[in-house]
């Protein structure tokens, strides 16, 4: 695979305290751009769909006596307020305006996904950098090192062909491998080679060459290990005759495995070369036989501290409220015809040890125990049984509307409704309409697992396919039936998968705009095959449902604002920590809940209104209880209940 960030730069000012040979970027006349001129940059930024804002500027502006800072750390404030102006939209900043001491990287740490200086050689001994200011090897390391210890994800690189000789770059790799070593935070190195341009010092020198370049990006694969990824700028290349032909493909076969920013308001440190459109690089990528995939400006699997961005995103979209919801599960029913390895909860027959099948008595007594206790919402899953068809849940959906038409069903995950369209022999879309009218208010986006067929396969081969979750939920989502989205995660899954994931999640969300919000269900090892099968001896640790509760909020942005932990698998606790790491919503009360406990989790079945919220304040937040779809609750079904005074909690019987 072969990856880009869809980016757009926003430059705080050109002015620069330096002076190299190669550089057009720098000005010697202007101040800070005007921050009316910045928001608009990042308005046209949301609306052309960049994840990442690459914001730049020269170097140490700050000894720029016309520019009237204050110093470092006057500079350092106003590019935090402009990360956090992108983070307001939902863009993810990627913050590279030269060096910085360790305390202003402390600063702008919250505010950026990650973060970046090149380290250009290894040497001080280069023309290029002699014309003032000069940039030397120890002060750029300097910088980096102070990162790594700060955790922050970071991209460098070097410059190929500014009069540095091939020892020069060998030494820069091994320094950055060093950096490496330490900290473990570098992402990516850009391997960039030097473009004339007309009018600078160095103008009249020739580019960095082809075989320079194949070669220091064979070398910096050779000497920088795995976890960096080597990433070459598709549009500096070319353009003269030893460049001719897509160079870029060439480096893409020499180690090269990501394209950098591409950025929809080009590139302001080499304008003359705009970026080719992302499809056709993606066909000519496709030519060697790589696939083009969009990317976060931060990487999955990088050993750095995501908590800060992700929290500061998720305050920026929906502030510090808490949400939950008071609600009821009511399964009907354990017995599936299904095969989920993962699932410790169906049973095969009726007749089967543990199964169990509530009839209508039993349904309405559990409904109506949770309207009595302030429920909003009733939450219905159950295995897949030709008994449990269209007509079976049109009547009881319409039955339990005429009894309490403010209770809002959410009910049916895709594969229970691409189930019932199968035994109704009628398209999903058909009966999603029928159930709407009936009574059905959204969708539980469960039964997505992981979004990535060869994994489906192994864990889930006889559930729908991602191709079929999507077009159920398209389908639900254009009948007005918004739904959740999930994720169970832990099991067989890489990083990549996770990610793709999250991806396939978000594209649907930008067509439909139907997803509520995004639930994290980490996967629960005890009593199911799938576990035993692979020998998978724990579910995923608390750290790693924290990152990846991270990642799906740096990831998911202003699309899908809000992120659910789930506190039967995690515990009150562990929902608690999550908030600090993106999520900002606790779930439901349940009342009961069958399928994760059936599967091994361990966090009972009903979790109080008030304990739910003494845990929000315990974090320091504000809690308030939502509707499903996140809006404020108002009414509840029990008062229109015209018997309120024979309301009683009854005690049920079964699952
Ligand atoms: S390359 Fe960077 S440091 Fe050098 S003059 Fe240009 S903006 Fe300044």
């Amino acid at each position: 695979m072969l990856t880009f960030s869809r980016s757009y730069t926003v430059d705080i000012t050109y002015r620069c305290a330096k002076r190299c040979g190669y550089c057009i970027y720098r000005r010697d006349q202007g101040g800070l751009i005007p921050l009316s001129r910045l928001e608009a940059q990042l308005d046209e930024a949301a609306r052309v769909g960049a994840r990442e804002v690459l914001i730049m500027s020269g170097e140490q502006v700050w000894l720029l006596p016309d520019l009237g800072l204050a110093g470092e750390a006057d500079f350092v404030e106003r590019v935090a307020d402009v990360c956090r102006r992108a983070l307001q939209r939902g863009l993810l900043p990627h913050t590279n305006v030269g060096l910085l001491s360790g305390e202003s990287l402390k600063t702008l740490k919250p505010f950026n996904v990650s973060m970046g200086l090149m380290l250009e050689s290894g040497t001080d001994l280069l023309r290029a950098h002699a014309y003032g200011g000069g940039k030397r090897v120890a002060d750029r390391l300097r910088h980096l090192e102070a990162a790594g210890a700060l955790r922050i994800p970071f991209t460098t690189g070097i410059l190929v062909g500014i009069g540095e000789t091939p020892a020069d770059r060998q030494r820069a790799l091994r320094l950055i491998a060093g950096v490496q070593a330490r900290w473990g935070h570098i992402q990516e190195v850009i391997i960039q080679n030097f473009v004339p341009k007309p009018g600078t010092p160095m103008g009249d020198l020739p580019g960095a060459s082809l075989e320079d370049m194949r070669e220091t990006v064979q070398l910096a694969r050779a000497l920088l290990p795995e976890s960096i990824v080597i990433q070459v700028p598709p549009n500096l290349l070319g353009g003269d005759d030893s460049h001719r032909g897509d160079p870029w493909l060439q480096l893409v076969r020499d180690g090269a495995r990501d394209l950098g920013g591409v950025s929809a308001n080009g590139d302001s440190v080499s304008p003359e070369k705009p970026w080719e459109p992302v499809a056709v690089m993606g066909e000519k990528a496709r030519s060697i036989g790589f696939r083009l995939e969009e990317r976060l400006p931060v990487h999955a699997g990088i050993d750095a501290d995501l908590r800060p961005a992700a929290d500061e995103l998720r305050r920026a979209l929906v502030g510090d409220v808490v949400t939950y919801v008071v609600c009821r599960n009511v399964n009907i029913s354990n017995v599936c015809v299904g095969s989920c390895s993962f699932c410790g909860f169906m049973r095969r027959t009726h007749s089967a040890a543990g199964a169990w099948h509530h009839d209508d008595t039993t349904i309405f007594a559990k409904i109506e125990d949770a309207v009595t206790r302030g429920a909003t919402e009733v939450c219905m899953q159950s295995g897949l049984q030709p008994a449990l068809d269209l007509v079976y849940f049109e009547d009881l959906f319409r039955r339990i509307k005429a009894r309490w038409p403010a209770l809002h069903i959410h009910a049916l995950s895709p594969e229970e409704m691409r189930y019932i369209a199968e035994l109704a022999g009628r398209p999903a879309s058909y009966c999603i309409e029928r159930l709407r009218d009936a009574g059905l208010g959204t969708m539980p986006g469960t039964a997505a697992e992981i979004l990535v067929d060869e994994v489906r396969r192994v864990i889930c081969p006889e559930k729908l396919s991602t191709q079929d979750w999507v077009d159920v939920l398209r389908a639900a989502h254009r009948a007005g039936v918004r739904s959740t989205s999930t994720v169970m995660f832990g099991h067989l899954e890489n990083w990549g998968h996770r990610i793709e994931h999250l991806r396939v999640i978000r594209d649907l969300q930008r067509d439909t705009g139907g997803f509520t919000e995004f639930v994290l269900l980490p996967f629960q090892v005890e009593h199911n095959a799938l576990g035993r099968h692979y020998g998978i001896t724990r579910s995923p640790s608390l750290d790693e449902t924290l990152r990846y509760t991270a990642l799906a909020r740096l990831h998911l942005g202003a699309d899908i604002p809000n992120i659910q932990s789930s506190w039967v698998k995690l515990g009150p606790a562990g929902v608690t920590e999550s908030l600090r790491w993106g999520a900002n919503d606790f779930g439901g009360t349940l009342m009961e809940e069958s399928i994760s406990r059936a599967s091994g989790a361990d966090h009972g079945q009903n979790l109080e209104a008030a304990e739910i919220e003494s845990w929000i304040r315990r974090a320091g937040r504000i809690p308030r209880e939502r509707s499903t779809t996140y809006g404020e609750v108002t009414r509840r079904p029990r008062d229109e209940l015209l018997d309120g005074a024979a309301l009683r909690p009854l005690r049920v019987a079964g699952g």
